[in-house]
């Protein structure tokens, strides 16, 4: 009666939502500070004052009829303006607002831009490991998902494993970088040669293949790691931009697609992707939270506390014996496991009551992922339990 292939994913919850559940069980049976729950990206650095602030303002001096009717479709004429204003200043590109879409976050850019671009039996690449809702986000395209194997240890993207994979059918590829769930940042370097890559095969396909960068971890990076823009290496991408853990909204709802000025017959294009958003619903995106994000453009949530769980948890779990990758970027420690069963592994730690992500969902079985955007005192609680735990396998 229902359509089958949705009635499957309604009941299904994904592998993290599941232990964040558990956790939410566990906690009420034990109490919350016993329970070390690194299993869910959700920031616990508060947005910046300036939010709050905007927030205030818009409430107390916008027209309130505008601030809460809705925007035009693909976003408020204003707010997009700025958005590329303040992209062109950082990265010298040449945005206008009518490159730009807003949206309700990551998942809906990019489900927007996979609706757009791909049709029955094309193929799009994902270099593992990656962000597992890719599948759900382009199911409805027909599409094939194709996994690409990262290189080994360093996470980066390995070009003979891209080069096996790439054929006339590729029509997008996607990247994270800063990366769920490995914290890598992929080199400038890299990027060049991916750009390169695609420039060769576009020409030998006869066919565009669009870059498909998902973004939501841009601004989460430590030390002095750039992330280079991809619109200035590569015309034909779409960037699928998001503020929830950049201004810690998630809840919110809030990011744009950019379209490369560039991009192959450009018009149709931002056309694809006002149509793919009219199609599935996501037309008018918060105007509160458009107007906010105008406010707040260059702002971003305290990353400092990001930095210091990363060196806290890096660094205690790599003495202890953990082979850790080091996370430049995002809020995720990605771990070897002792033994190759990532779930057996996993089962172990809640014997400590430490909630960890088994990796084999984002296709790097042997891998946990542990989600740093706690409090710094749950990782110092924490220390004895991974300790304990990997005691347990010597
Ligand atoms: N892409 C990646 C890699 C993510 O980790 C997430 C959320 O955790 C999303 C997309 C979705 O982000 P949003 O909350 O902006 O929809």
């Amino acid at each position: 009666m229902y359509t089958e292939s949705l009635v499957k994913l309604g009941k299904v919850r994904s592998e993290i939502r599941e232990i964040f559940e558990y956790g939410n069980q566990r906690k009420a049976q034990i109490g919350a500070d016993k329970v070390f729950d690194f299993s869910i990206g959700n920031p616990s650095v508060p947005a910046p004052q300036s939010v709050d602030d905007a927030i205030i303002d818009l409430v107390e001096h916008f027209d309130s009829v505008a601030l809460h009717g809705y925007t035009s479709a693909q976003g408020d004429a204003a707010v997009r303006n700025a958005i590329a204003e303040y992209t062109n200043q950082r990265f010298h590109t040449t945005l206008t607002g009518n490159h730009i879409y807003m949206t309700c976050g990551a998942a809906a850019s990019l489900t927007i831009v996979l609706n757009a671009v791909l049709q029955k039996d094309d193929e799009c690449i994902v270099f593992t490991p990656y962000f597992p809702e890719y599948g759900v986000f382009m199911e409805r395209t027909g599409a094939k998902l194709v996994e690409v194997q990262s290189e080994q240890g360093t996470f980066q993207i390995d070009f003979q494993n891209l080069d096996a994979a790439v054929n006339e059918k590729t029509k997008a590829v996607i990247i994270n970088s800063p990366n769920n769930p490995s914290g890598v940042v992929y080199t400038e370097e890299k990027l060049k040669q991916l750009a390169a890559f695609l420039e060769d095969k576009q020409k030998a396909y006869g066919h565009p293949i669009f870059l498909i960068t998902d973004e939501p971890y841009r601004e989460l990076v430590y030390d002095d790691t750039k992330v280079p823009y991809m619109i200035c290496l590569y015309d034909n991408t779409f960037v699928c931009y998001s503020y929830s853990k950049a201004l810690s909204l998630p809840g919110e709802r809030i990011g744009y697609i950019a379209v490369s000025p560039k991009m192959t017959q450009f018009e149709d294009a931002y056309a694809a992707v006002c149509g793919s958003g009219r199609a599935l619903g996501y037309v008018c995106a918060s105007s509160m939270y458009q107007r906010v994000i105008e406010k707040c453009i260059a702002d971003t949530s305290d990353i400092s506390i990001y930095k210091r769980n990363r060196d806290l948890l890096y660094q205690a779990l790599t003495e202890m014996g953990y082979e850790c990758v080091y996370p430049d970027g995002a809020f995720y420690l990605f771990v070897r496991t002792f033994g190759q069963d990532a779930h057996v592994f996993c089962e172990k730690a809640k014997e400590y009551e430490l909630l960890l992500v088994p990796a084999d969902s984002f296709g790097t079985p042997g891998y946990v992922r542990v989600s740093y955007c706690v409090q710094t005192k749950q990782i110092e609680d924490a220390l004895p339990a991974f300790r304990a735990l990997a005691e347990n396998y010597r």
